[in-house]
């Protein structure tokens, strides 16, 4: 399976870190082996000296597609999740000034969190809220509703140029509130009163 990666869709995090608002989605990539394994903690990495927690929604593909119209993409998926997708932004930064990939501050071992997923007709897509507690405090708080490009629109899109496959898993980037995590953090993911992760930092 792959995961496919949405940057900078929603305005205000898009001003939290003085990027510029993109034309069209911003894409990434992480590799399987960044999935953090179930009930492990995340261990910051040796090199690293500021990593962030973004959450995001997460979406599983359940079926093969390539060039999926937007009008057809709510029968590539039955399930939504959160996740989060952790990021060494000082190290991102270097990398983007230098107009370099972005892989090793985002696609290390251990960089996506992958929490519980519950089916989606239970839900209101357009109008979803989630959050991020960080030891009992809430630090990101979205909906979806702010998304630049919907759920729909980033499978049409991202078809296009990766075939998507079942279990492919696509976050759907992060809303404002993102910050820096240290040992003994607790991270704890909600969709609306559901809870999907609980991540200790180490
Ligand atoms: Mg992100």
């Amino acid at each position: 399976m792959k995961i496919i990666c949405i940057g900078r869709n929603y305005a205000k995090h898009i001003e939290e870190l003085a990027t510029e608002k993109p034309t069209e989605p911003v894409v990434f990539l992480k590799p399987n082996s960044a999935i953090l394994p179930k009930k492990t903690p995340f261990f910051i990495p040796s090199w690293s000296n500021k990593i962030h927690y973004e959450v995001e929604v997460l979406v599983k593909i359940n079926r093969v597609g390539k060039y999926i119209e937007v009008k057809f993409a709510h029968k590539y998926y039955d399930e939504i999740g959160l996740g989060i997708d952790f990021t060494d932004r000082e190290l991102q930064n270097k990398l983007k000034e230098k107009g370099l990939p972005w892989e090793k501050a985002k696609a290390f071992d251990g960089s996506a969190v992958i929490g519980n997923f519950y089916d989606k007709s239970k839900f209101d897509l357009n109008n979803l809220s989630f959050q991020l507690h960080k030891n009992d405090k809430i630090v990101q708080d979205g909906n979806t509703k702010n998304m630049l490009w919907k759920i729909e629109e980033l499978i049409a899109y991202t078809s296009q140029y990766f075939t998507l496959k079942k279990g492919d898993i696509i976050f759907t980037g992060t809303p404002a509130g993102v910050g820096s995590v240290k040992e003994n953090d607790v991270l704890i993911g909600l969709i609306e009163d559901k809870k999907c992760f609980n991540v200790k930092v180490k």
